[in-house]
């Protein structure tokens, strides 16, 4: 007999888990098989852990909110009784050197402020230098703060999301084939056997453009890798700061106690291959403490006074669409097969977001003629015009 479930999700990262969850509460019996022995084993575990709803384009700043909202309370909503993801509402802080910069961010505050996220402040040089001491570059010439964004624990998140699933789970466990009969998929083939369902969610991560492939779709996807620094612990390392991050250069750092987070999505970096085992680039720690110090002076002591022991760096890898907007939502030819992928280096922040919109499509509570992120819109893009987030 083919174990038969209501939906199988491929990939068990947070944004398999979070549809798991979404599609459990609205009653649908989930399974998830992930590749890997344990969940949240590949992107979700080298992420930054950040979140913000700091965005300019009403449907992402849309789905930061209600992510971050979900975030907030995230053990009532899930009913997980005391379940703690960590949260750290520090704020994100985008600092500018341009000397237009006040104008320019001054602009994009102000249509944030039209989209209803009121709560960004404008700050001149001088502002940020007196309120955030360690952003001491006297280039600073503005600054963008909304102290509701911050960091959360990923993989708790993960956990959280898959455990409060109830969902089956498959480990160890590869989608090697797609079950497509009359232009409706049944279910999938692994490496241990079929699965039968009606619905089957793609949300693999960097291999997402693969499993689509297998039945016969092109997913428009771009794999670039991005590293992760992370300082055990370092007593001039500010523990009260928010994220800064330069917003010419992209490179960001935020504590992490005791230590800190540090990430550079560097420009040049060339779209790969989805792989495992990320190589890390060996000269990334002394470029992104560079990176970091341009702004914040202090970065400049630690880096003098670091030991190798106290810095440990990974690499993990982007999945890219051309205009840095996931895919969540149904194939228009193959009824039951939907996507959940392509956060573009966004999906640990979006996942609730984008997991509870994924389970309104696959149900019909949403319609997908309305959906900002619908796989249809990515016909009217051209790949190759995709910019480079630097974020
Ligand atoms: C350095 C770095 C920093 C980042 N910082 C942030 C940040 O601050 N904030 C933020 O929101 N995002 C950030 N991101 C992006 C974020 O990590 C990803 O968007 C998110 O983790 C994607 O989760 P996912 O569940 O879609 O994919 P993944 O976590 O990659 O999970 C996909 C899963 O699918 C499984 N799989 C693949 N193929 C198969 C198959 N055939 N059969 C079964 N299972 C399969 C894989 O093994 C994997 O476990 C960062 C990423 C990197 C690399």
């Amino acid at each position: 007999m083919t174990p038969s479930f209501d939906a199988i999700i491929i990939g068990g990262g947070i944004n398999g888990a979070a549809s798991a969850f979404f599609l459990a509460r609205a009653g649908l019996r989930c399974v998830i098989v992930e590749r890997l022995p344990a969940l949240a084993r590949l992107t979700t575990s080298r992420s930054m852990e950040a979140m913000r709803a700091q965005f300019v384009e009403p449907e992402n700043v849309a789905m930061m909110r209600e992510s971050i909202a979900f975030y907030q309370d995230f053990a009532a909503r899930t009913g997980l009784e005391g379940y703690d993801i960590g949260v750290h509402q520090q704020g994100y802080l985008f600092l500018t050197t341009e000397a237009d910069g006040l104008q320019r961010f001054g602009a994009r505050v102000a249509l944030q402020h039209s989209l209803g996220l009121t709560d960004v402040e404008l700050l001149s040089g001088d502002q940020v230098r007196r309120r955030f001491p360690y952003a001491a570059a006297e280039e600073i010439t503005a600054g963008a703060f909304r102290q509701g964004d911050g960091w959360l624990s990923a993989h708790e998140a993960c956990f959280g999301f898959a455990r409060a699933s109830g969902a089956a789970l498959r480990l160890n466990t590869t989608v090697s084939g797609l079950m497509i009969e009359a232009g409706r998929v049944h279910g999938v083939e692994t490496d241990r056997g079929p699965l039968a369902a009606p619905q089957v969610i793609i949300a693999a991560g960097p291999y997402s453009g693969r499993v689509a492939s297998l039945a016969g779709v092109e997913l428009p996807l771009r794999i670039v890798r991005r590293h992760r620094v992370t300082i055990g612990q370092h007593p001039l390392i500010p523990q009260d700061a928010p994220m800064v991050i330069d917003q010419e250069s992209g490179a960001h750092w935020r504590p992490e106690k005791p230590g800190a987070a540090l990430a550079w999505a560097q420009a040049h970096e060339p779209p790969g291959e989805p792989l495992d085992e990320v190589p890390v680039n060996p000269h990334f720690v002394h470029q992104v403490l560079e990176g970091a110090y341009r702004l914040c002076p202090f970065w400049l002591d630690v880096a003098e006074t670091l030991r190798r022991d106290q810095v440990f760096v990974q690499a993990g890898q982007y999945t890219i669409t051309p205009d840095d907007k996931p895919i969540i939502g149904p194939h228009p030819q193959i009824a039951g097969l939907h996507f959940n992928t392509g956060y573009s280096g966004h999906g640990i922040m979006a996942a609730p977001g984008g997991g509870r919109l994924l389970a309104d499509l696959v149900t019909g509570a949403v319609s997908d003629e309305t959906n900002p992120f619908s796989f249809r819109r990515l016909s009217s893009l051209d790949a190759a015009s995709g910019h480079q987030r630097l974020l």
